[in-house]
């Protein structure tokens, strides 16, 4: 099956509110214009360096989404063009950001990104942490940034049962984050949780926004 076939038959099983976004990671850049000639313009990347590339050699309608760990010397490279920062997993980083898109006089849309998985290589947020952005978001001091709301990966396993369990997990503290810190503010609204693998469950305990690579792209070589 090809790039596009793989892409129209996950949009006719994904309802159609729910964004697809569309992992490049590894992919060269004729496999992303072969998504993009269907009309797809949401694509996600995991590292900065590759992500800046990318985006240096495809069309500039595409909405970029950083979906992996930032580091803060890289922020800088994806400021002027990221359309959502989905991977938030520090205090540190968010001031990196606030201040980076100050200077490009930007005011860029961000994810929290909160550790649900059981294994130690995930990043991510506790809740309490999480409660601690928001404050400090919520009093005023991140002018040029936008908390859209949360991205959470569950642990990698057949256990389907246990996935289920960490997105409902997410979703639990993303509703009482929301009624806490953004009861006057609707645009706390995306729930990015579900990959190739566990997307379906991720749907039933509501996802707003998936993140697929393999189902579109096919297997990547190494897994990063
Ligand atoms: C690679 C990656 C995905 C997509 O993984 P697939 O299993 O290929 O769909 C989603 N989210 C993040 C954060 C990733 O790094």
């Amino acid at each position: 099956m090809g790039i596009a076939e793989n892409l129209s038959r996950l949009k006719t099983e994904i309802p159609h509110e729910v964004r697809i976004i569309a992992v490049s990671k590894t992919m060269p850049v004729s496999d992303i214009l072969q998504a993009y000639h269907t009309g797809h313009r949401e694509f996600g990347e995991n590292k900065a360096q590759e992500l800046a590339e990318k985006h240096g050699r495809l069309p500039s309608d595409i909405a970029w989404h950083m979906i992996g760990h930032l580091q803060t010397n890289k922020v800088k490279l994806i400021i002027p063009f990221v359309h959502l920062i989905q991977s938030i997993d520090s205090l540190k980083l968010f001031g990196v950001v606030e201040a980076e898109a100050a200077k490009a006089g930007r005011r860029i849309d961000c994810l929290l990104q909160v550790r649900i998985a059981r294994e130690e290589t995930k990043f991510g947020l506790t809740t309490d942490d999480a409660e601690l952005v928001l404050k400090s978001y919520r009093s005023g001091a991140f002018p040029h940034t936008r908390i859209k709301g949360m991205m959470g990966m569950a642990t990698f396993t057949d256990n389907m049962l246990q996935v289920r369990n960490e997105f409902s997990k997410l979703v639990a503290s993303f509703s009482s984050l929301r009624l806490k810190y953004f009861s006057d503010e609707p645009s706390f609204r995306e729930l990015s949780m579900g990959m190739s693998g566990d997307y379906k469950i991720a749907l039933e305990e509501g996802s707003t926004m998936v993140r697929i690579g393999s189902l579109i792209f096919g297997e990547r070589n190494y897994t990063p």
